[in-house]
């Protein structure tokens, strides 16, 4: 095993390793921060790179994330066992091909088909607006888009790949956008769940997230954009939007909608698409030229990633099949009167949507729609925080429009978060991909209602958690053969069968032996034992946090802590400093290594 795998960051200081098995993670980006998603685990020794996203408030280097935390030349293909790219927007994907093509990783990248056949897509927006408006020189090419997509494995939703013999990753259902997914990653027994975005109530065009509920994973890092939040009736919030935009065109006025390609753009289109209907308004809806053809090029190959409603009715009629929507290009933007412009992209941090915004922000009759969460420094969140003069490029803007900030973006808010936690039970928590604020919110929601330790490190802190120790058993052959002979369905994957498991004393060691070899032993009759250990001192909260990696599932009493289900219980000795610890004999080796955790000595 390299060194630098143990430590995770092989450019950082040197540092002891935990004597148990621990997690390491290390956010690079999204650290108390939203932007620039990239999260390293270390899981039994193997390290994968959740996410290579890019950051849309900055031009700098900070756009990236901290690679260089991590670049050690042609030794980083071999230091990194994968990568996985939740779904297809920038801030998750928008760095890879720099990390593929001009950092040098080799290895494989995951990713759902969905992510795959729409990320370059973005990705060249994306490119076009950086190296052709910006001028920016330090950037990838469409070569290496290219070069890049071609690393990437497309994978199916729950499909478990093998990405080495004892490194499994499986990807569930995420809402969010199309494609989205949530990634277990299981190795040695041990699990992390990352959840990339996710919602948790369906919307108008996709469902919500879906995983297999008590995966109970050692970890889940979950994203926290609208921790804080607790969203209002999704119903309200439509009717609030139409009646906005309604009003603006009445008025004469002009409307913008930054969105992204695909997503919110189709949520939306279809809402005011009906909404024009029923009222049989005749104002233009524009969309940005090519993004409804592409969008539903993409729907009609991904059908079974939309929700049960547009699954039904496609084949009749194509939700995304719009008659009051048209194309729109930028000579349509002087043009006098009132209209309605979806344009791309969403933050206005360059592109069309930017163009057209510099050219109707100054005339109070327009109104601005902001219906998704901007990065801190894009033109769209100074507008969203009401700044009334912005400088963009070389000119001052007096900002007069209307600004409506509506969140219609499809992300798990409080309550959405905490249900999933209460889902798939996890052991720990990390909070990522939300403001520090926010997350420190919801933190102390969660341990209080859960009793689990929630972490939200900044980007470059390592947290490393310490999980259980598992005990492998090795089944002797006649006991499976048995097993398998007794069960009629030759094929089916789980065979039940019955065993003891039985200490061997001497070494220490454990085995399974069939239950009828054992019934006489004494432990099966349950005896218990009890003997006294002095401590410094009595805190059963220390010694609960001590005992976690033990028993992760302890129980903390009035008078003391219950271990393994009642089979060990410490309580108060007859002195201040004594404890009492009652056990089954089956737990005897268990004993030192409590004693050891929470620096106990036997009293003679
Ligand atoms: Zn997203």
């Amino acid at each position: 095993m390299s060194k630098s795998k143990q430590t995770l960051l092989p450019n950082g200081p040197p540092r002891k390793l935990p004597d148990t098995p621990y997690i390491d993670v290390i956010p690079l980006g999204a650290g108390q921060d939203v932007g620039r998603s990239c999260i390293l685990i270390n899981i039994n020794k193997h390290v994968i790179m959740l996410d290579c996203g890019m950051h849309m408030g900055y031009s700098d280097d900070r756009r990236f994330p901290d690679f260089n935390q991590i670049n050690i030349g042609s030794n980083l293909t071999r230091h990194i066992d994968c990568v996985i790219i939740s779904h297809f927007h920038l801030d998750h994907c928008g760095s890879l091909p720099f990390f593929t093509e001009m950092i040098g990783y080799d290895g494989p990248v995951y990713m759902t088909y969905p992510t795959k056949s729409i990320a370059p897509v973005l990705l060249e927006d994306y490119r076009k607006i950086q190296v052709e408006y910006k001028g920016d020189s330090n950037f990838f090419t469409t070569a290496m888009i290219k070069a890049c997509m071609r690393k990437c494995i497309p994978i199916d939703l729950e499909q478990v790949v093998d990405v080495l013999p004892d490194l499994k990753i499986q990807p569930f259902y995420a809402g969010h956008v199309l494609g989205a997914a949530m990634f277990l990653i299981t190795s040695g027994g041990h699990s992390v769940l990352y959840t990339g975005d996710y919602n948790m109530t369906p919307d108008r065009h996709l469902g919500a997230a879906h995983v297999s509920p008590g995966l109970k994973p050692d970890l889940l890092i979950s994203e926290s954009t609208y921790a804080s939040t607790i969203r209002d009736c999704k119903r309200a919030r439509e009717r609030d939007f139409l009646k906005k935009v309604h009003e603006a065109v009445k008025n004469g006025g002009k409307v913008l909608i930054p969105v992204f390609a695909l997503g919110r753009a189709q949520e939306l289109c279809i809402l005011l698409e009906s909404y024009w209907d029923r009222l049989k308004l005749d104002i233009p809806i524009f969309i940005s030229a090519g993004l409804a053809e592409k969008a539903n090029q993409y729907y009609r190959l991904f059908i079974n990633w939309t929700n049960e409603n547009i699954k039904n009715t496609f084949s009749e009629r194509n939700m995304f099949d719009f008659k009051h929507i048209r194309p729109f290009d930028n000579k349509t933007a002087e043009s006098p009167g009132p209209m309605v412009l979806f344009s791309t992209p969403g933050m206005l941090h360059g592109g069309q949507s930017l163009q057209v915004f510099k050219k109707w922000c100054e005339d109070e009759k327009n109104m601005i729609i902001m219906p998704g969460y901007c990065v801190a420094g894009t033109v769209g969140s100074r507008v969203v925080a009401g700044e009334k003069r912005i400088q963009i490029d070389d000119r001052t803007y007096d900002i007069k429009l209307q600004v409506q900030y509506m969140s219609f973006s499809a992300h798990a808010d409080a309550k959405g978060i905490t249900q999933l936690i209460r889902q798939v039970e996890p052991r720990n928590v990390m909070f990522v991909h939300g403001e520090n604020a926010k997350m420190e919110f919801l933190k102390a929601r969660v341990e209080k209602e859960f009793h689990i330790n929630v972490y939200k490190p900044a980007n470059g802190e390592r947290v490393t958690i310490l999980v259980p120790e598992l005990n492998t058993f090795t089944v002797p052959r006649a006991m499976y053969q048995q097993a398998l002979a007794t069960d009629s369905h030759p094929h089916k994957r789980v065979v039940p069968f019955e065993a003891a498991i039985q200490e061997n004393k001497d070494n220490r060691t454990v085995e399974l032996v069939p239950v009828n070899g054992v019934i006489e032993d004494e432990y099966l009759y349950n005896v218990t034992y009890s003997e006294y250990v002095k401590v410094e001192s009595v805190d059963w909260a220390h010694f609960s946090k001590k005992l976690r990696p033990i028993d992760p599932d302890h129980q903390i009493k009035d008078d003391g802590l219950d271990l393994f289900c009642s089979s060990i219980l410490l309580t108060h000795g007859e002195e201040d400093d004594h404890l009492e610890v009652i056990f089954d004999i089956s737990r005897t080796a268990t004993l030192d290594r409590i004693y050891r955790a929470i620096g106990a000595v036997k009293c003679a």
